[in-house]
């Protein structure tokens, strides 16, 4: 089963939870990235040349409401090299929370990877998971992925989409958005129209929940870098940059889900770039 660890930043908690991971290829995730270019961040593979995709999730504690930040892979079948059976609701209930306690669930976009425990998979059709939570998406995530009955089966819309809309558990944001007073919904485009990501303001410091603005640690120092699932690389490359050059001049933490687990880090300057530096969880 997945690992949790906890944080706290100011009167708030951050808890990084695994739902699994995988080990990815560089030459097949970052297709338009030649081979020779990872040579400075070797260090940042695995010997085999691989290198480890966490597939994460979040749970923040802010002024008593208890918040999931992306839902993991979930119960259904996908064509990756999982390492860990995705447990995600098991993950969250080891961190000491059920899921019909979670008020709100934050949904940075609708990749597979993020909305798989959106509902159950159970054999008399999907049910929501989080059946007390509001659930929130960007209007431009949601009409990018509803547009069609293609995109609507990329996203898996009768699994994972509708039924949240059925039960009347989907809000739909429209840019930045206050979700508690310590926690704040930015829009982050580029991986996907409507993408967002969060900032968690408390007692003085600051933890930025990237979603997938980012998906390795070497884009800190490469954000030109962008992966064959960006939708737009071109404004994933601009919004990366922007993102970690304020990240970096405010001094704040890094929460990735995809990073290696936990996931937690600064940005730090390094000559001309940035240069991820994690850091353990438990402080
Ligand atoms: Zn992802």
């Amino acid at each position: 089963m997945g690992r949790f660890e906890q944080r706290r930043i100011g009167n708030a908690t951050l808890v990084a939870l695994q739902d699994s991971w995988a080990p990815m290829q560089p030459g097949s995730f970052f297709g338009t990235v030649e081979a020779a270019a990872w040579e400075p961040y070797r260090d940042l593979l695995e010997d085999d040349g691989s290198f480890v995709l966490n597939i994460g999730a979040w749970l923040v504690r802010s002024e008593g409401q208890t918040i999931l930040v992306d839902t993991g892979i979930g119960p259904r079948p996908v064509q990756m090299p999982l390492q860990e059976a995705p447990a995600l609701p098991a993950v969250l209930e080891a961190a000491g929370v059920v899921a019909a306690e979670v008020d709100t669930v934050l949904l940075s976009h609708l990749h597979f990877d993020h909305t798989g425990w959106n509902t159950t998979a159970e054999a008399d059709g999907p049910r929501p998971v989080f059946a007390n939570a509001r659930h929130l998406v960007q209007q431009a995530e949601w009409d990018h992925w509803t547009e069609s009955d293609a995109s609507k089966r990329a996203a898996r819309f009768d699994d994972v989409l509708g039924p949240l809309e059925d039960a009347a558990l989907l809000d739909l944001l429209d840019g930045e958005q206050p979700i508690t007073s310590e926690l704040v919904a930015i829009p982050t485009p580029g991986h996907t129209p409507g993408h967002m990501s969060f900032v968690l303001q408390s007692g003085g410091e600051r933890a930025y929940l990237l979603g997938d603005a980012a998906h390795h640690p070497a884009q800190l120092s490469e954000p030109a870098w962008s992966p064959g699932a960006d939708v737009d690389p071109v404004q994933s490359a601009e919004t990366r940059a922007a993102l970690f050059e304020r990240i970096e001049r405010e001094q704040a933490l890094i929460a990735s889900g995809h990073f290696p687990f936990p996931g937690l880090g600064r940005a730090v300057q390094d000559g001309a770039r940035l240069r991820f530096d994690a850091i353990e969880a438990s402080a």
